[in-house]
């Protein structure tokens, strides 16, 4: 996907600290990586930093003191947002071609030689209204909704407000493709999650958490990106965590394996010397649905089916009461 930069011309901290704030809390949200602000203001990187602490996501904000350099030193194409300029729409596809983008807003009057060094001067109407405005549809109309990782995650309501710790279905798929899953594995992942979720809901009187099980269960073999021996578990926890990912998840992911490892086994194995066995019942659930869908009882060693099936039996007999 295109990579993209903004950079927010005249920023006068006197009268514009709400407007870069929102230029640049435009910019995040449509899945810029940074802005590039002309002239330091670091009351608007604070803001951004605190969005990040609640939503995820690493989106910084820059102080761009010579804002032509910025541009003349950006390997990649430069679009300036005028009222000025030829319709976007003409020129989207074009600039679609780019892999990286800076997108340039301005104040109340943008220098001539921002229109020379653009690549581009595109227009949103030919009306005057605003860089927030602009730039907002300009990003939307070259960006897919980015994720972000590491935050709150919102979950659309038709009424009220409801956000959970856990990324959602949608997300979670993104991630796996993303950091290049093969598409077997996302596959099975589906399955595993389906199953996992309908044993979650009928042992819905031990008050399990749904999210969680959700994306445990689609992102448990995310390690497979990087290997299919049997590593990939260690692997993808680290990854959950290398994504500030919550915790809950990553033990979900480490500790899915058959039945379980024991500290013993792993080091015979030669990998880091604890026990893998799943803990909690969302653990439990994921672990026994993936030994499920994968039909590993058959090819099980049979230290590994003992404790599969130790697990099997603990959860048919909470499903049965
Ligand atoms: N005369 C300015 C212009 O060149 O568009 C309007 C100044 S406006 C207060 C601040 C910024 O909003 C502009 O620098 C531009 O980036 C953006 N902007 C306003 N109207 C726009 C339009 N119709 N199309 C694209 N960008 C616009």
């Amino acid at each position: 996907m295109v990579q993209i930069e903004v950079l927010r011309l005249g920023h006068r901290p006197g009268r514009d600290k709400r407007i870069s704030t929102h230029v640049a809390l435009v910019a995040r949200a449509f899945g810029a990586r940074k802005m590039h602000l002309h002239e330091y203001d670091d009351r608007i990187s604070k803001r951004v930093i605190e969005v990040n602490r609640r939503f995820g996501g690493d989106f910084e904000v820059l102080p761009a003191l010579d804002p032509l350099k910025e541009m003349e030193k950006f390997d990649g194409v430069k679009v300036h947002l005028t009222m000025y300029g030829l319709p976007i729409k003409e020129k989207i596809d074009e600039v679609l071609k780019a892999d990286r983008i800076l997108a340039v807003v301005g104040a109340e009057k943008v220098p001539r030689g921002v229109y020379n060094k653009a690549d581009y001067n595109l227009s949103v109407t030919s009306q005057p209204h605003s860089e927030v405005a602009a730039l907002a549809i300009f990003l939307d109309s070259i960006m897919d909704e980015p994720y972000f990782t590491g935050g709150l995650y919102i979950v659309p309501q038709e009424r009220g407000k409801s956000a959970s710790k856990y990324p959602p279905r949608e997300v979670c798929i993104r991630i796996l493709k993303d950091k290049g899953v093969p598409e077997s594995v996302i596959k099975h992942s589906l399955k595993v999650e389906d199953l996992a979720l309908s044993i979650g809901r009928r042992l819905s009187k031990f008050d399990l958490d749904l999210d969680l099980i959700k994306a445990g269960a689609l992102l448990h073999d995310m390690g497979r990106s990087k290997s299919h021996a049997i590593d990939h578990f260690i692997l993808g926890a680290k990854m959950v965590r290398e994504m500030e990912l919550p915790e809950e998840l990553a033990l979900i992911v480490e500790r899915h394996i058959g039945g379980g490892l024991s500290m013993e086994e792993a080091s015979e194995l030669g990998l880091p010397a604890r026990d893998y066995f799943p803990e909690t019942l969302e653990e439990k659930i994921v672990s026994y649905a993936d030994n499920i869908v994968n039909d590993k009882w058959g090819r099980a060693p049979p230290s590994a089916r003992e404790k599969m099936e130790k697990l099997a039996r603990e959860i048919e007999s909470m499903l049965a009461d």
